[in-house]
């Protein structure tokens, strides 16, 4: 069996012009332009080319994108200043603070300042708890576009077994809760650095979520034929190539449906951080 591709890309363009005519709609109707603004606190050169990328998606679909460039040395008072601005400026419907952060700054009580209804990343502990309350609101994006991928191209998750390899706040947490959502109705084992027999869990699996950052983790011995496999894993190889954290070449032999690295979860991340940008000006 060789794997069908579970096209990130392309959904991901189908989706943005989802997003471009119902933006287009909401200026025409009530005069009003979602707007994002994006902090970047230092000289990361992945996460400027991050937040430059999401830029440019917002320039794409209408939406407005205000950059708001700081030192590495930013105190976390300044931040906090500027995000307390940020957060009664009727111009942004959604604040993006790309992290990490600096070592001085405490992002936990970055991300706590943010407006609740201006979290369009869904990092908050409102967001995360209204979802775990089974009352979601704003989705983490990269577990919402994970979601996506797998309803619109058909694959069964009610009632299927995924098992999720990550616990993180902003990837393996959420998505747990999003799959467990009544409605949605996976069955979830979450697994972690700690977790016993990790391979007879993916075995079990018939879909395998791949969120845990190490390259090429996944082995076709640890998936069992016909699974669905979803690999967010972004890993920079030493020759500077990109690598998810599933061995790809070997996996797509055994598998039923895969995500490519590049070209599967990454661009849906995006997408979802201007579908929540989208229904924070909705909201209005
Ligand atoms: P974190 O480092 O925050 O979390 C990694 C998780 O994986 C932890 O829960 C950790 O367990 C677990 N883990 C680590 N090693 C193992 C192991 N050997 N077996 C089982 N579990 C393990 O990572 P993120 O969640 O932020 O990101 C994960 C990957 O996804 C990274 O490659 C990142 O670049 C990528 N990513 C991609 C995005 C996209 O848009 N495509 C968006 C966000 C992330 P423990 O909790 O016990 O430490």
């Amino acid at each position: 069996m060789t794997a069908v591709l579970l096209d990130g890309k392309q959904l991901a363009q189908t989706m943005q012009a989802e997003i471009a005519a119902e933006v287009a709609q909401l200026l025409r109707v009530r005069g009003l332009r979602p707007g994002l603004a994006a902090v970047l606190v230092g000289d990361n050169p992945a996460s400027q080319i991050y937040v430059r990328n999401k830029r440019r998606a917002c320039d794409k679909v209408g939406i407005a994108s205000f950059l708001h460039e700081l030192p590495a040395n930013t105190s976390e008072s300044e931040l906090l200043t500027l995000i307390a601005r940020l957060n009664v400026d009727s111009t942004v419907h959604g604040i993006l603070v790309q992290l990490p952060l600096p070592p001085h700054i405490n992002e936990a009580t970055i991300v706590d300042a943010v407006a609740p209804r201006k979290d369009v990343d869904g990092f908050s502990p409102h967001s995360l708890g209204l979802l775990a309350a089974g009352r979601p609101h704003f989705l983490a994006c990269t577990p919402h576009g994970i979601l996506q991928l797998l309803v619109r191209n058909n694959i069964p998750v009610a009632g299927a077994h995924v098992v999720v390899i990550g616990r993180s706040n902003i990837v393996g947490k959420p998505l747990a809760l999003i799959l467990m959502q009544k409605g949605v109705d996976a069955t979830v084992t979450v697994c972690h650095s700690r977790s016993k027999n990790l391979a007879d869990l993916t075995r079990s699996a018939d879909i395998v979520v791949a969120a845990l950052g190490q390259a090429r983790f996944l082995r076709a011995d640890m998936v069992r034929p016909g699974a669905v496999i979803v690999d967010v894993g972004m890993n920079r190889l030493p020759d500077g190539t990109l690598s998810g954290d599933v061995d790809f070449e070997a996996v797509r032999q055994t598998a039923s449906a895969i995500t490519p690295v590049p070209g599967g979860v990454g661009p849906m991340t995006i997408t979802m951080l201007l579908y929540n940008t989208l229904q924070a000006a909705k909201a209005n």
